[in-house]
């Protein structure tokens, strides 16, 4: 049998079998899993773990997601799968798997773009370009309450809002297609007008969501004066 030192059997690169120990519906299409670990080890806000599913015929498919819990909740990792109509593994995450059931994965993984404790912070997200948003604004609330940080959120409509009820005073929504009835704050996708103001530019900014989100959200910051060394960016969308 093979014999591990206690480092090597937590390594990120191991594939290991969790349990998912909670299911929760954040929106109609957006689920989230907690996944305890028999490996776990704290991650950095930011970071990701693969997923990796095995058909009976040996076909797998391997998908990354990003940590939406803070690394101060040990021994598990939540995980928030926005589900697509015509995918492989997230309609699997959301029409087949339940309570108790196993699951692959390892992690966790990036070195890049993680929070590390810096401020001022600025985030911007575009729809589930959230989830590793939440990890840092969850992890700050818990450990440093006291520093600055600001999350711009761009979603369609409000049946699209996750953690809506995490969302708190530093949260700047917008919505691209239909704002909820007597919704008085912005509208459009992001802007310069939107981010005037939203924090000092000699901070960092966390960029994350579809492609196109990122190209324009992260061109934005740097119009506005962010240094491109403190701008880090996550892309979800195809490759
Ligand atoms: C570092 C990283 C972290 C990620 N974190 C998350 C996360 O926290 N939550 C989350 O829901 N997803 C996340 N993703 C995206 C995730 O890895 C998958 O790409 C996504 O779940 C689609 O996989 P699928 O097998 O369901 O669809 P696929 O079978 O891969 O694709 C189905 C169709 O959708 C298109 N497509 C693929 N991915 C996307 C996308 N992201 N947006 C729009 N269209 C797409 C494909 O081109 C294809 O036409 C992350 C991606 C990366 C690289």
């Amino acid at each position: 049998m093979e014999r591990l030192t206690p480092v090597e059997q937590r390594a990120p690169g191991r594939w290991q079998i969790g349990t998912v120990a909670a299911i929760r519906q954040e929106t109609p299409h957006v689920k989230t899993f907690r996944i305890e670990l028999p490996m776990w080890v704290a991650h950095l806000p930011g970071q990701h773990y693969d997923v990796r599913l095995t058909a009976p015929d040996g076909y797998q498919a391997q998908r990354s997601y990003s940590v939406a819990s803070s690394p101060l909740d040990e021994g598990s990792v939540e995980l928030t799968i926005d589900r697509l109509a015509d995918g492989e593994v997230s309609p699997y995450f959301h029409d087949v798997l339940v309570e108790g059931d196993q699951v692959e994965v390892r992690g966790p993984f990036a070195s890049y773009f993680v929070w590390r404790g810096e401020s001022p912070v600025l985030l911007l997200g575009g729809g589930s370009g959230i989830v590793p948003l939440m990890a840092i604004l969850r992890h700050r609330r818990r450990t440093m309450p006291e520093l600055p940080m600001r999350l711009v959120y761009s979603v369609r409509n409000a049946d699209d809002v996750i953690y809506a009820d995490e969302l708190g005073d530093e949260t700047l929504l917008t919505f691209t297609r239909e704002a909820p009835g007597g919704w008085a704050g912005h509208t459009g996708r992001i802007d310069a007008a939107l981010l005037d103001g939203t924090t000092d530019t000699s901070g960092v900014a966390f960029v994350c969501g579809s492609n196109g989100f990122v190209e324009t959200a992260s061109r934005l910051v740097l119009d506005a004066g962010y240094d491109p060394r403190s701008v880090r960016t996550e892309r979800f969308g195809p490759t």
